[in-house]
């Protein structure tokens, strides 16, 4: 018995997918214009589709799980679980307008506005109560305010250079998305089971690129006050140096208090840092 999971067939979730599998031991060959692809050491079959498809499969249980972006999960309203963010592919849905316009909520009002999610909009507008035209297009969007189709647009933005480029600006975010993993319903037991290993093994990849191995030389009488900034997975590691009134200690940092962390220990008298990855963190 394996585990079926989608992911996308080409565009900006691809590469991501195979290589968050890949970090989690299991190895697939390349899709190209293969439909599927069975992994050598896991039990996992992997889809490759178009990612508006993947959760109607996975409701159907053509797939068992899929990654996708949140964005689609809640426009196709499907009858999907949501099991975990997956860090890449983030991006935001907005509302976008002509630069030299100034934006506010009420204006859109009466206006057309074009865009791939009719479904996520129309619940923002409803729960704003604004009335507006939706006019669904399935591509470039970005470009219906200059051939005179709408008036705003609401799509998808990660830096904002294509607005720019198209004499648009980004107005107001409606939604924050990243890709997930999401998974049939109703799942049996032997193909849960696999899940939850899957699962254990993408969180310990998750959780090791959040983390860094951080080692240091530090003066005995400052040890306390350096291992206090420490946290560790349990506590920080104290050696001994060869020189005598020194210690080396190891500990485990998250990557957002990094700068902060570094500051204080130099601070404290810390000498000899060194930052090093973590591949993966079993806690
Ligand atoms: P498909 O052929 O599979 O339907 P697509 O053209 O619909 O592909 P892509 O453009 O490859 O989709 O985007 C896939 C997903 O990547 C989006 O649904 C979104 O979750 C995420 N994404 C991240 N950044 C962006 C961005 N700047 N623009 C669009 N999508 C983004
Ligand atoms: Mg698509």
């Amino acid at each position: 018995m394996k585990l079926k999971i989608a992911i996308q067939k080409s565009g900006r979730l691809h590469e991501d997918s195979l290589r968050l599998l890949k970090e989690c031991g299991i190895d697939i060959s390349n899709g190209g214009n293969k439909l599927k692809s069975t992994a050598a050491n896991f039990p996992l079959e992997v889809y490759f589709l178009r990612d508006d498809d993947i959760p109607q499969y996975v409701e159907d249980a053509v797939a068992d799980a899929g990654i996708v972006g949140e964005n689609v999960v809640y426009e196709k309203k499907k009858e999907v679980e949501v099991m975990e963010q997956l860090g890449f592919g983030k991006c935001r849905l907005s509302i976008a307008i002509e630069k030299s316009e100034i934006y506010s909520k009420e204006k859109l009002n009466g206006k057309k506005i074009a865009t791939s999610y009719p479904v996520i909009l129309q619940e923002y507008l409803d729960k704003n109560k604004i009335t507006a035209e939706i006019h669904e297009i399935s591509g470039s969007v970005e470009i219906a305010p200059g051939i005179g189709l709408a008036d705003a647009i609401c799509d998808l933005v990660s830096s904002g250079s294509t607005l720019f480029t198209n004499g648009l600006k980004e107005a107001e975010t409606i939604l924050e998305s990243q890709s997930v993993l999401i998974r049939n319903r109703c799942l049996d037991k032997e193909k849960l089971q696999l899940l939850e290993k899957l699962l254990f093994r993408i969180r310990s990849v998750k959780k090791a690129k959040n983390n860094k191995y951080i080692l240091l030389n530090a003066p005995n009488e400052k040890l306390k006050e350096i291992v206090d900034l420490l946290p560790g997975m349990k506590s920080p590691t104290v050696l001994p140096l060869a020189e005598s009134g020194w210690s080396s200690v190891h500990s485990v940092i998250d990557e957002n208090d990094f700068w902060d962390i570094i500051e204080q220990l130099k601070a404290a008298g810390a000498q000899g840092i060194l930052v090093v990855p973590i591949e993966k963190m079993i806690v």
